[in-house]
């Protein structure tokens, strides 16, 4: 198994170039996986394999995930500046209708999202436009259409927007602040909580660290002894590798779209290094 999991922000919309509109640019990674002969499986899959719990044949394949959960993962929506802005669901869908079923049998992409409803609006009002997409309304819709899995960005991302200190003396802005069972159970475990909540029967069994800020406390201490116990099978970070058997469960590394790739020849060269024998 060496799989690239590439990740997508919905909110990452600064013109309609492919470089700058990161739904401009996975649709067109859709169609260049597919060009590839790679196979898209869930990032779920992934993990099944790293804990032993499963053999698949991961040869060649990719996983999708994008951050945030923004209402532009699931909504075709109408940019203020940029236009009608093509959602990551639909353009599974879109992606699907074109190719058929069994062109890729096991299409799938992990949005990971942030619980609380007041950290949620208050992002909408100051980093959006306040037009009240920080919703949770499409989360049972998306997972129930088979194509997305929702799961855990944490409970507010201790955002930036958010008044400092929070609870448990929580400095806002910076994930790495997140340093202590009070801070991380806030965070992390009332996070697992709430989505288990709203997505019953489902429960959410992966997280991936806001701001890509990858907290030694976490990944060393407070995941491996607590994770299990709220749900958690593994933890995403953004190490620019493929996940193989010998990555970190609490830090399986992703490639980040914007970030370390701006191009599709920039992608080309990802996948195929991933598949070199
Ligand atoms: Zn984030």
């Amino acid at each position: 198994m060496q799989v690239p999991v590439l990740t997508y922000h919905g909110v990452n919309i600064d013109g309609n170039a492919y470089a700058g509109n990161d739904h401009v640019a996975f649709a067109a990674d859709l169609e260049l996986i597919h060009e590839l002969g790679l196979r898209i499986v869930p990032a779920q899959w992934v993990v099944d394999q790293l804990l032993g719990r499963t053999q698949r044949d991961l040869r060649r394949c990719v996983a999708l995930t994008c951050d945030d959960g923004s209402n532009f993962d699931y909504d075709d929506l109408d940019h203020p500046t940029h236009g009608r802005q093509i959602s990551f669901h639909s353009a599974l869908r879109a992606f699907r209708a074109r190719h058929g079923e069994r062109a890729q049998p096991d299409l799938h992409l992990t949005s990971f999202v942030i619980a609380d409803p007041f950290a949620r609006k208050r992002m909408d009002e100051q980093c959006l436009v306040g037009r009240d997409w920080m919703q949770s309304r499409w989360w049972r819709a998306a997972r129930d259409g088979g194509l997305v899995a929702i799961e855990n960005h944490s409970w507010d991302h201790n955002h930036p927007c958010l008044a400092t200190p929070g609870p448990h003396g929580l400095a806002r802005g910076d994930f790495h602040a997140v340093a202590d069972d009070a801070q991380a159970e806030f965070e992390i475990a009332q996070s697992q909580h709430f989505l288990a909540q709203q997505l019953a029967p489902h429960a959410p069994r992966l997280f991936c660290y806001p701001f890509g800020h990858v907290n030694d406390f976490l990944r060393t201490d407070w995941l491996p002894r607590r994770g299990p116990a709220v749900g958690l099978d593994a933890a995403f970070g953004d190490g620019a590798a493929p996940a193989t058997p010998a990555s970190d469960r609490w830090n399986v590394p992703r490639y980040i779209c914007g970030w370390h790739w701006r191009s599709p020849e920039a992608l080309r060269g990802i996948l195929e290094a991933a598949n070199r024998e």
